[in-house]
């Protein structure tokens, strides 16, 4: 196999970004829908959700815990927050499944999973909201992180629900549990077992880890090795979903959101770590570097 194409800024400026006019309103940007949270981890939702923001996207609604809900409208006044019926556990239920398939079929991109915490109810809700979406072809964008990936376990070998729109973002443990795979058996060979995965799942994946292999069903592979190590951090990876989130509600093929979200989380990590340290900057840091890097590169 040929070795895989670096994500550089060189690739990226020949990979553009979708350009709103001037003229656009926020409709134009697209609207996002990041299913997160939980009554443990109610930033998960915060993270993503402004992520999806710092990389350009119109309009964000979060749906997540009743519980959470009025805390988590004050803390991102930005977005519309949709209060949902919540488990024992602390998670969202299932039972809103209808509801927040209805919500997601008005949105061009949705993420389900950062922060959720109650594994079999996250599971269950992102399974259905696979099922909610398969159809109509102008349907959104789906991105599928951390708890949420345990729908795809399920569904094994299942063809793709999503083809061509779907991104999944594992690190090696999710993507071992994914494939049903030792860790170590992912870490031998991460650009094959994206590839794997990509070709299983119908989806782009982006395989995270101190390199992230991001592949497509095709057989198109890219690597990002420029982050570095202050980027594992509380909350990182729901920076990047919220970031890949933004740019597929702005238009983005999923494998362009996928590229240029890790470039842009990566490049983020490494201006915090040049002013503040390697070490010790906040996942929620990296955020208002985004829109910099963005300009300095579209
Ligand atoms: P998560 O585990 O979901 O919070 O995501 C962690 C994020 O940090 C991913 O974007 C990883 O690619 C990144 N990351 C983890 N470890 C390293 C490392 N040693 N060097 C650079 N990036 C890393
Ligand atoms: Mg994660």
């Amino acid at each position: 196999m040929s070795d895989p194409v670096a994500v550089t800024p060189e690739l990226l400026r020949r990979t553009p970004l979708p350009r709103p006019s001037e003229e656009g309103d926020k409709e134009e940007r697209g609207r996002v829908l990041v299913v997160a949270g939980s009554v443990q981890v109610p930033g998960g939702a915060l993270l993503a959700g402004i992520g999806a923001l710092r990389a350009g996207a119109g309009k964000l609604q979060i749906a997540t815990c009743a519980s959470v809900a009025p805390h988590l409208g004050l803390a991102v006044p930005e977005a519309l927050v949709a209060g949902l019926p919540e488990t024992a556990e602390g998670g969202i239920s299932p039972d809103a499944a209808t509801a927040l398939i209805e919500r997601a079929r008005r949105c061009d991109a949705v993420l389900i999973g950062p922060g959720m915490m109650d594994r079999p109810a996250v599971a269950a809700l992102a399974g259905a909201l696979l099922r909610g979406l398969d159809g109509p072809p102008d349907g959104p964008s789906l991105l599928l992180d951390a708890g949420a990936l345990a729908a795809l376990e399920q569904a094994g070998a299942a063809p793709p629900h999503r083809a061509g729109r779907m991104v999944v973002t594992p690190h090696s443990g999710e993507m071992a549990s994914l494939l049903g795979m030792e860790r170590a058996d992912v870490s031998a060979d991460p650009p094959g077992v994206a590839l794997r995965a990509a070709r299983q799942l119908g989806a782009v994946v982006a395989l995270k880890g101190s390199c992230t292999h991001i592949a497509t069903p095709e057989g198109a592979r890219w690597a990002y090795d420029r982050g570095r190590v202050g980027l594992a951090t509380s909350g990182s990876g729901d920076t990047l979903a919220g970031i890949v989130a933004g740019l597929l509600a702005r238009g983005a093929p999923p494998e362009v959101a996928a590229i240029w979200a890790v470039y842009l989380h990566g490049e983020a990590g490494n201006r915090l770590a040049r002013r503040h340290g390697p070490l010790g900057y906040l996942a929620r840091e990296l955020l208002a570097e985004v829109p910099a890097i963005l300009a300095e590169l579209c």
